[in-house]
């Protein structure tokens, strides 16, 4: 990379990577680029202090852990402020961010012993000799590939559970928010000085690259599904196994008996938080044809009231300086599929910030539908009714999130939206209930990060049985006598022959 300046744009320089403000080009901090050698050694060192993380028990992680979260929730003004300063959130949003995940480590730390620790399973009349036992066991070490756009919710999401599991954690934050990620690992170190059992690596994607080779025993990765891809074939060398949080269209749906009020501003808000730059964001909106009209008039009107600026604003500057090109084209690409823009549109492109921009009447097949926009822009498109609309809804190879505004058919209209997760009357509320597992279908990933699901995503499942009598029905030896198999052909028939 040149040492072209951009503000936003990071750079590297004398083996430095710079990251700097998208709204001011301000430096935000710079961090020694790892080389592979570097990623090994780091991957290699994780494995010795995940060895004694992972002796340290249920009990002594649960304590650190919750050190951990107290120093981030004294601290959460100042971890804003780097999320502010490099990434150009909003002080408010990236406290919700914060938040967020200080509730994740949380309940992580608190519930990993109860989800994941040792117990006896029942046995069942067959083996009924035997007792089971199952325990979760720590993979060993976790590598984690974050991205730029809420950079401490989403490494915390998989690296708090990873942790709570009893593995160490490697991290290789975006290259666009460095700062964060350091500050991330720099505070666990102050609670837990001992061993290396999180840290980070930093560079280009080169270095996620190497890090997905690198030996890790599980690579968790967030961002794009494009560079999933290349995640999971460098895993696939190694057998390593993957996690994939992807991108997504994350669709709302208004039904004809929704409260339109509640409806225009959770749109509003989960379409515009964080300036639209969010995986569960709502990207498109389908309303039913009998509130379609009413619906759009409140959409615009709360959207028209948004500030947008680098301090003291609703929506600050787009994080990435290439992303405003896709932003761009994707309005204007809905304007060419016959849609109009009544609020915002192209002229709302004023680098590096984007105006909020509403959409109606949009092809189907336009990039602005189809494609994640990453901006402060909605599409709202007219439907017959909630059958059409969760057909619609239904038609990406995404499938994330989703929202459903209404009352008597929302739970179902809820279960039939091909995604991973959805939230009735709100947005993206799933994204903050620690009980709740979190991921995607289809290109938006598999495997699930938060609640129960998550716990286990970073322990493998180890089954033992234990012989507590004789058997009666011996068959699983070469001592079986024919009788035996005769008795057995028997019982079977009793028990399942009906
Ligand atoms: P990218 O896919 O561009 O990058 C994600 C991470 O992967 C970065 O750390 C990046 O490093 C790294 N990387 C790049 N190339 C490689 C490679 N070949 N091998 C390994 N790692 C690599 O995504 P963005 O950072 O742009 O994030 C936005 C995307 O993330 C959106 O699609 C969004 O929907 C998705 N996302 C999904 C979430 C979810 O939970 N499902 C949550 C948040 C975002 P570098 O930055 O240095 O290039």
């Amino acid at each position: 990379m040149t040492a072209v300046h951009v503000p936003g744009l990071p750079v590297i320089e004398a083996d430095r990577l710079i990251s700097t403000s998208p709204a001011t080009g301000a430096e935000a901090g710079r961090f020694p680029v790892a080389s592979e050698a570097d990623v090994r050694q780091a991957v290699d060192r994780a494995r010795a202090a995940g060895e004694w993380w992972a002796g340290l028990g249920f009990t002594g992680r649960r304590e650190r852990m919750l050190r951990w979260r107290a120093l981030l929730a004294k601290r959460i003004e100042q971890l804003a402020e780097v999320v502010h300063v490099e990434g150009g959130k909003p002080i408010a949003d990236a406290i919700v961010e914060i938040v967020t995940a200080i509730e994740h480590i949380d309940w992580a730390a608190r519930n990993a012993s109860r989800v994941l620790g040792p117990r006896r399973v029942r046995s069942r009349l067959i083996l009924a000799e035997f007792s089971g036992h199952l325990e979760y066991q720590p993979h060993g070490v976790v590598g984690v590939i974050g991205p730029w756009n809420y950079p401490v919710f989403t490494p915390i999401g998989s690296a708090a559970y990873a942790l709570a599991a009893g593995n160490a954690v490697v991290l290789k934050p975006s290259e666009y928010t460095p700062a964060v990620g350091q500050w991330l690992v720099d505070s666990f170190a102050e609670v837990v000085p001992e061993q290396p059992v999180f840290t980070a690596v930093h560079g280009l994607g080169d270095v996620g690259a190497a890090l997905c080779r690198s030996g890790v025993d599980k690579l968790a990765f967030t961002g794009s599904t494009a560079t999933a891809r290349k995640v999971m074939a460098a895993c696939a060398e190694t057998l390593t196994p993957v996690l994939i949080e992807g991108g997504g269209k994350d669709a709302m749906i208004v039904d004809s008996d929704a409260d339109l009020d509640a409806a225009a501003e959770a749109c509003v808000w989960g379409g515009m938080t964080n300036a639209g730059q969010t995986c569960i964001g709502i990207e498109r909106v389908y309303a039913v044809d009998s509130v379609f009209d009413a619906f759009v008039d409140k959409v615009v009107a709360r959207a028209g009231q948004l500030t947008v600026g680098a301090e003291g604003s609703d929506i600050g500057p787009i994080t990435m300086p290439r992303q405003l090109d896709v932003i761009r084209g994707h309005i204007d690409a809905a304007i060419a599929s016959g849609g109009r823009a009544v609020l915002g549109g192209p002229s709302a492109v004023q680098p590096p910030y984007v105006h909020p921009t509403v959409l109606v009447d949009v092809g189907e097949e336009s990039a602005a539908v189809r494609e994640e926009t990453f901006g402060p822009t909605l599409t709202i498109n007219r439907v017959r009714d909630a059958d059409e609309a969760v057909t619609r809804a239904n038609a990406l190879p995404y499938g994330l999130g989703g929202s459903v505004f209404g009352r008597r058919r929302a739970v179902s209209i809820a279960r039939r939206l091909r995604s991973g997760m959805a939230s009735i009357n709100s947005t993206l509320t799933f994204a903050g209930m620690s009980t709740l597992p979190f991921g995607g279908v289809g290109d938006s990933g598999f495997g699930r990060i938060h609640g129960e699901d998550g716990l286990r995503e970073f322990g493998r499942a180890k089954a033992i049985t234990r012989r507590r009598a004789r058997s009666l029905l011996p068959s699983m030896t070469f001592e079986r006598t024919p009788t035996d198999v005769a008795r057995l052909v028997k019982a079977i028939k009793v028990m399942y022959g009906r």
